[in-house]
C-alpha cells in the first residue's frame, strides 16, 4: 500500500525532470487521505508554485465554490495535478515531464483509492483517455478499474470563456449524483447553493464550447493555472 506522506516527501525533493529547476515549491497535492473524490488538474500555476498548494488562484476559488455547490469542502476531497512542478510561463507540460511525474500519480491513487476520479481539462483526461477530447467525454462517467472517472472542464476555462461557466456548474452536479449512487451523500447536500461570487457575469448566448478557451491576458496567466485547459 502506497504511503501518501512518503510520496509527498519524495515530490518535494524530486529532480526527475527539468521542471524542478525553476520551481519555487513543488505542489504534491492536498486534501483528505480518505477522500472518495480525487481531482486531477494539469500543473501548478504562479500562485500554486509560490504557495506550494494546488488550486489557490482564481481557478481554485471557483473550484472551492463548485465544491460548495454540491455540499463538499476542499478537506473532503483530494486535489492534485498531472505534474507537480510549474512549467515555465505556464506552458503545457511536455509528454516527458508528464511521464516522469506519472509514478507519483500512481502512488497517490493507490494510497487514496478514490471512488471517483475527476480529470480537469484535456491534459488530465489524456492519462485515462489519451485519444479522446474533453469536449467529447466531459461529464460522461466511465469505469476505470474499480473507480469511476468523470472528466470535466477545468474551472479556469470559465475564466477565459464565460459561456462555459454554467456548463461547468451543471457538470459538477454529476459528482454529487455519483456519490449518492454509491451511498455517500455529500455532508451538506441538503442545501446546495450554486456558486455566485466569482465569475458571476451576464450569461452570453449558449454556443458549443471550443476545444480551447480564449487566451487570457498576461495577468490572468499568472493567476490561473494554465492556458490550454481544454
Ligand atoms: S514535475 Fe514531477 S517529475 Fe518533474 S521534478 Fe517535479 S515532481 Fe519531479
Amino acid at each position: 500500500m502506497a504511503d501518501l506522506e512518503a510520496t509527498h516527501r519524495a515530490i518535494m525533493t524530486c529532480t526527475a525532470c527539468a521542471l524542478h529547476k525553476a520551481r519555487a515549491n513543488a505542489v504534491p497535492g492536498e486534501g483528505s487521505p480518505n477522500a472518495r473524490v480525487m481531482f486531477v488538474g494539469e500543473g501548478p500555476g504562479f500562485n500554486e508554485d509560490r504557495q506550494g498548494r494546488p488550486f489557490v488562484g482564481a481557478a481554485g476559488q471557483f473550484l472551492n465554490e463548485l465544491l460548495e455547490s454540491i455540499g463538499l469542502r476542499r478537506e473532503d476531497v483530494y486535489i492534485t495535478n498531472m505534474v507537480k512542478c510549474r512549467p515555465p510561463n505556464n506552458r503545457d507540460p511536455f509528454p516527458g515531464e508528464i511521464a516522469a511525474c506519472s509514478g507519483y500519480m500512481d502512488e497517490q491513487i493507490e494510497a487514496i483509492d478514490p471512488d471517483i476520479i475527476v480529470p480537469l481539462g484535456r491534459h488530465a483526461l489524456a492519462r485515462w483517455f489519451p485519444r479522446e477530447t474533453i469536449s467529447k467525454l466531459r461529464a460522461k462517467p466511465k469505469r476505470f478499474g474499480h473507480a469511476t472517472v468523470l472528466p470535466l472542464y477545468h474551472p479556469a476555462a470559465a475564466l477565459h470563456n464565460g459561456n462555459l461557466r454554467s456548463t461547468i456548474v451543471d457538470d459538477f452536479r454529476k459528482i454529487g449524483d455519483l456519490l449518492k449512487g454509491i451511498g455517500v451523500p455529500p455532508p451538506a447536500a441538503a442545501d446546495p447553493q450554486p456558486p455566485t461570487s466569482l465569475l458571476d457575469q451576464p450569461q452570453q448566448p449558449a454556443s458549443a464550447p471550443d476545444e480551447r478557451p480564449t487566451p487570457p491576458t498576461p495577468q490572468e496567466r499568472s493567476e490561473t493555472q494554465q492556458l490550454h485547459l481544454l
